[in-house]
């Protein structure tokens, strides 16, 4: 069922020109985790303080569980909404214990004013075990880790069991290695208690990594709402073509034998869609394929490398389409001249109109 319902949501911030999030759509099933994913500025807080009641939109509507909660003659004030949020920088009280910081939100639910104390206790109790905090109910936020930290928010956010859960950047202020590792285990502690759940993330690889399904966002709207895959293998559009996939740029146009570009003939079955005549060519990284030649005019030179661990990432330097990259497990150095040819995945090669 609906777990959480949007249509067109409008906010606009006092001194803005522009709606900081402008007709907003979307729907959320029961334990569906989706990612919102964009650039700094394009809305993602304001639609996730939307959401949670902090804001107030100046149309559309929200609903909840299919009750409507802002819009529609409603206003139902956050404490009353059904949902748990976690912060980027935590925001945690310092001068409360682990246990504390997790018990206090529910002292403040209108749905759990009546709990005794040691209901209160076991729910926290409860949720410290699901982040896998035991033992550290007494410690103070100053005597943790970072990602501990992110555990306690978290746990205070489903302590009160709600069934939407919006964490914005959550990982953000992390290492890598801990980041890595909590956001998949934030994933299954969610998939785990069936809560449904929104992330913000300006991280292209963790949304398509962690998401059951990903809305990229451009300038308060959503742009593309699709399952990971269908982001990476039939983008919307060139921005977000761009944005999450990173990919090469080239221009295209069809001829009898199949599209001509400057590096080289492209099999006109698999570019999308079959019935343009011209247009940019989206090539992913992986799609060039670089072989070794002596140094002459056709040949091009690499400028850098980056070592991914199972490959490399080369940038190249073309004359007329500027910095290409290309991502191969072959070993190149910088300096070194090779050939760039064009090996298609399977899935197609998307083409947009210029
Ligand atoms: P994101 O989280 O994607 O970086 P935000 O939702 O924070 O984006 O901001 C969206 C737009 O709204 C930005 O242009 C930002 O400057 C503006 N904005 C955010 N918060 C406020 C506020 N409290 N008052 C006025 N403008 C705001
Ligand atoms: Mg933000």
């Amino acid at each position: 069922s609906t777990v959480l319902e949007l249509h067109q949501v409008t906010k606009q911030y006092p001194q803005q020109k522009v709606p900081a999030i402008d007709r907003v759509s979307l729907r959320l099933g029961e334990g569906e985790l989706l990612a919102l994913l964009g650039p700094s500025g394009c809305g993602k807080t304001t639609l996730l303080r939307t959401i949670a009641g902090f804001e107030t939109p100046e149309s559309g509507w929200i609903a909840l569980a299919q009750q409507p909660v802002c819009g529609q003659g409603a206003a139902i004030p956050p404490e009353r909404r059904d949902v748990g949020i976690v912060f980027q920088d935590y925001a945690l009280f310092p001068h409360l214990s682990v246990i504390d910081n997790v018990g206090f939100g529910l002292k403040h639910l209108s749905r759990h004013r009546r709990l005794s104390p040691k209901q209160i206790r076991t729910l926290a109790q409860e949720a410290i075990c699901l982040v896998g905090l035991e033992g550290f109910e007494q410690r103070y936020p100053h005597a943790l880790s970072g990602g501990q930290q992110q555990r306690v928010a978290l746990a205070r956010a489903l302590a009160p069991r709600p069934s939407l859960v919006l964490l914005d950047e959550p990982f953000s202020n992390l290492d890598v290695q801990v980041r890595l590792y909590l956001r998949q285990e934030v994933r299954s502690i969610l998939k785990g208690v069936g809560a449904s759940g929104i992330f913000v993330t300006h991280d292209q690889q963790e949304a398509l990594a962690i998401a059951d399904r990903v809305a990229v966002m451009r300038a308060g709207q959503i742009e593309q709402l699709a399952s990971p895959e269908e982001i990476y293998e039939q983008p919307a559009s060139r921005f977000i073509a761009d944005f999450v996939t990173q990919a090469n740029f080239i221009e295209a146009h069809r001829s009898e034998q199949g599209w001509q570009t400057e590096l080289g003939l492209v099999d006109g079955a698999l570019v999308q869609p079959t019935t343009a005549s011209a247009g940019t060519l989206m090539l992913r990284q992986e799609e060039l394929h670089l072989k070794p030649v002596a140094s002459d005019d056709a040949a091009l030179v690499i400028c850098d490398r980056e070592f991914l661990g199972r490959e490399y990432k080369y940038t190249l330097t073309h004359p007329t389409q500027g910095n290409l990259q290309a991502r191969t497990r072959a070993r190149f150095a910088i300096g070194d001249t090779v050939q760039i040819s064009i090996q298609p995945n399977p899935i197609g090669l998307p083409l947009f109109a210029q």
